[in-house]
């Protein structure tokens, strides 16, 4: 079986030739398919033909920047993002997990231990998302006008398919499929972002915040409860 596997494929966006090609031979090195890119659009084409599995991307490039390539990945595709970041850059990592990158790197790095980094964050990112798809025949019903579609990945309200991204599916996912349970929010991190992941509780609450606004039909009845001092729970 092992050997049937296919090989994953990463995109490197990057405009520091150096880092990139540095980067995607060492990636290739490792049995990965790799390609790079040295500007945003550039990347954005190339994404579009490679499918990759996963990519690496540098916040500041010359044309756009990283973060809109952050928000355009996760409405578009359900791709993973490790992004690169400058060490001191507290601001731009928050901005960063909170527009749906999964995890980053920060530079510089010695080229081994990113490339341990990238193989665990991968491994860990996989690993959740198979966990989601063994679920896929599930579907659950939140109210009677709010239904989780599992199998599509999809949400739908009053008959409508409601736009939810990535994380934001995967944490309504977990709420429903224990509806009345309060999770914490590092319990949240760990299920949807893995035990490793750097960021903070706040992450969740600003996924939570969006997930409301967009199922929320009351302002003042949530579908997801805030319990206070503990974290949240689905209304049964
Ligand atoms: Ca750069």
């Amino acid at each position: 079986m092992e050997e049937i596997k296919k090989r994953r494929k990463i995109i490197i966006i990057e405009d520091e030739v150096p880092i990139a090609e540095l980067l995607a031979y060492s990636l290739k090195k490792e049995g990965f398919l790799a390609k790079f890119a040295l500007d945003g659009n550039t990347g954005m084409e190339i994404l579009r033909e490679f499918k990759p599995d996963l990519i690496i991307l540098d916040l500041m490039l010359p044309d756009i920047s990283g973060f809109d390539i952050c928000r355009q990945v996760t409405r578009d595709y359900n791709i993973p993002i490790i992004m690169l970041t400058a060490k001191s850059d507290i601001t731009d990592k928050i901005l960063g997990l909170e527009l749906g990158a999964d995890d980053y790197i920060t530079k510089p790095f010695d080229i081994r231990e990113a490339i341990v980094r990238i193989k665990t964050i991968f491994r860990r990112i996989e690993r959740i998302s198979e966990s989601l798809e063994n679920k896929a025949s599930e579907s659950i019903i939140i109210t009677n006008d709010i239904k989780i579609f599992n199998e599509e990945h999809k949400v739908a309200k009053n008959n409508e398919f409601i736009e939810l991204t990535p994380k934001e599916y995967a944490l309504l996912f977990i709420l429903a499929q224990n509806k009345g349970r309060v999770f914490s929010r590092s319990e949240l991190l760990d299920k949807v972002w893995g035990f490793d992941y750097f960021g903070d509780s706040r992450t969740v609450d600003i996924h939570i915040q969006r997930i409301r606004k967009k199922l929320d039909t009351n302002k003042n009845i949530s579908i997801i409860e805030t319990v206070f001092g503990t974290g949240y729970k689905l209304v049964k």
